[in-house]
């Protein structure tokens, strides 16, 4: 699975064309017929999600800010070349987002911005009263938790958390398999982020020597914001890829909830080491010291008596992995090695293949939508978690992913970095539904529609 390999130009008329099908049969909702829609943000990742909406004719694209014009001028081209009129313009300075939602007239926004931006843009969207969608992580502080969730409830407006691994193919079937007792009871889940970064943190865009690059200002994307979260703090930055489907395998917020966390952080080598093998000694960041352990690992106490391992592992040398486990008390299910193991089911004591329950299990809206997903971002899940916005939004209905589950895992990095700071001592989590955990029903995954 590629991080950025969102649609090569060889495979956007196929997708064009397979997408189409979703759009005709969107009759699921017609509460909302057209979709006005604006996009704060569009980088790498807001310009992947103009583009999925370019396949939806129920989808309008009024608006876009972001102060990058060269991201303007990428996005207007795309809207070109798919045959959608040019989206009006908000790229004076970093707060002309405000402009946007105080003068267009919307239905929906999605905010791919960086992370400091995250919840002020989600705030001031939810404030206008715009179905929000806000990319991960949601927030940085706990503080800005409490404030997505406390706007949610004065405004009533929706807010939808764009965690697209909880589309995974194999990770909804996961979710199948656990709601069906296959597993047991559930007792204990591994996850993470174990993700070279290195090349994005000094991302030099189109400089072909690919020398790294200074971070800050003179880089590109992510390298440009990113890389300045791991001088200056130590802990799980970005910890809801893994932790989004767990939540969700767990019933987090709906029946269960997170009780504490504990983390810890190994010596920072990795970034460092990168700068000068590639840039050399006197390279202007060789001196940089990187707050960032290079593997930081956080366990979390679930009320119900599951714990959670997360692993955050961007700054060395390693394949990708998100190192998905989901073990109960009849077997488990791994994602490295693709297998899985049932009493009684299996050989005793040893693996099957997951192959053939995938084909099983595989989650209703995967068989509905599988072909229109073909070649969309990170192996069609990114269809898949704006198709359920849209829908959401067009329905006028709360989100599958929402503004508690955004605040929850959200948390985890600041409790996590609190944790580092007094050598690992467990960290509370607040409870955001203020106690709507215990009777709040699972609204994730419950059909073939969102
Ligand atoms: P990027 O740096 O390529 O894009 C960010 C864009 O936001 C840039 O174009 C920048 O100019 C713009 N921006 C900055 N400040 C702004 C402001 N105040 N108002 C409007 N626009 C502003 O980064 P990216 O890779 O596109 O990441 C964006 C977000 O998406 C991040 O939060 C990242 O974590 C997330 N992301 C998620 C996934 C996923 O799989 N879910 C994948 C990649 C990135």
């Amino acid at each position: 699975m590629k991080r950025r390999n969102f649609l090569t130009q060889t495979t956007l008329a196929s997708v064009g064309l397979s997408v189409l099908p979703a759009i005709v049969n969107a009759n699921e909702t017609q509460e909302l017929k057209k979709i006005r829609i604006a996009f704060v943000g569009v980088g790498e990742r807001g310009i992947g999600h103009v583009e999925l909406c370019t396949y939806r004719e129920d989808v309008e694209i009024i608006a876009i800010a972001d102060p990058d014009l060269e991201r303007i001028a990428a996005t207007q081209k795309l809207l070109k070349e798919k045959g959608r009129a040019e989206a009006k313009v908000y790229s004076n300075g970093n707060f002309d987002y405000e402009n946007l939602l105080k003068i267009e007239k919307l239905d929906a926004v999605i905010i791919s911005t960086p992370w400091r931006w995250h919840t002020p843009q989600a705030v001031s969207a939810m404030k206008a009263g715009v179905y929000t969608a806000v990319e991960v992580p949601a927030c940085v502080t706990l503080n800005e938790c409490w404030e997505l969730v406390k706007t949610h409830e004065q405004t009533g407006t929706h807010l939808m958390f764009l965690e697209n691994v909880c589309y995974r193919r194999d990770t909804i079937a996961v979710l199948n398999l656990i709601r069906q007792g296959i597993l047991g009871e559930m007792v204990y889940a591994h996850c993470g982020y174990q993700h070279d970064l290195r090349g994005i943190k000094f991302n030099n865009g189109n400089n072909p020597a690919n020398s790294v690059v200074e971070f800050g200002e003179k880089a590109s994307s992510e390298a440009k914001w990113r890389t300045l979260e791991a001088v200056n703090r130590n802990g799980e930055l970005y910890p809801t890829h893994g932790v989004g489907p767990v939540a969700k395998w767990f019933n987090v917020n709906t029946g269960n909830r997170f009780k504490y966390l504990t983390s810890t952080a190994t010596k920072a080598r990795g970034l460092h080491n990168y700068v000068v093998e590639k840039g050399g000694a006197n390279h202007p960041n060789a001196n940089v010291n990187f707050k960032l352990g290079d593997v930081i690992t956080t366990v979390i106490q679930c009320e119900n008596g599951e714990n959670i391992v997360i692993m955050h592992d961007t700054n060395l040398p390693r394949p990708y992995s998100l190192g998905f486990r989901a073990q109960g008390t009849k077997g488990l299910w791994e994602d490295e090695g693709s297998r899985i193991f049932i009493e009684g089911t299996s050989p005793a004591h040893k693996w099957e293949e997951w192959k053939k329950y995938q084909l099983q299990y595989d989650h209703p809206v995967w068989k509905k939508f599988e072909k229109d997903a073909e070649n969309a971002g990170h192996g069609g899940m990114d269809f898949f978690v704006i198709r359920a916005f849209l829908e959401c939004v067009k329905a006028k209905i709360a989100p599958p992913i929402d503004v508690y589950d955004a605040a929850a895992w959200s948390a985890i990095s600041e409790l996590s970095e609190r944790s580092i700071m007094e050598d690992g001592k467990p960290q509370e989590f607040p409870d955001f539904t203020k106690g709507k955990w215990k009777t709040n029903k699972p609204k994730f995954g419950l059909d073939d529609k969102y």
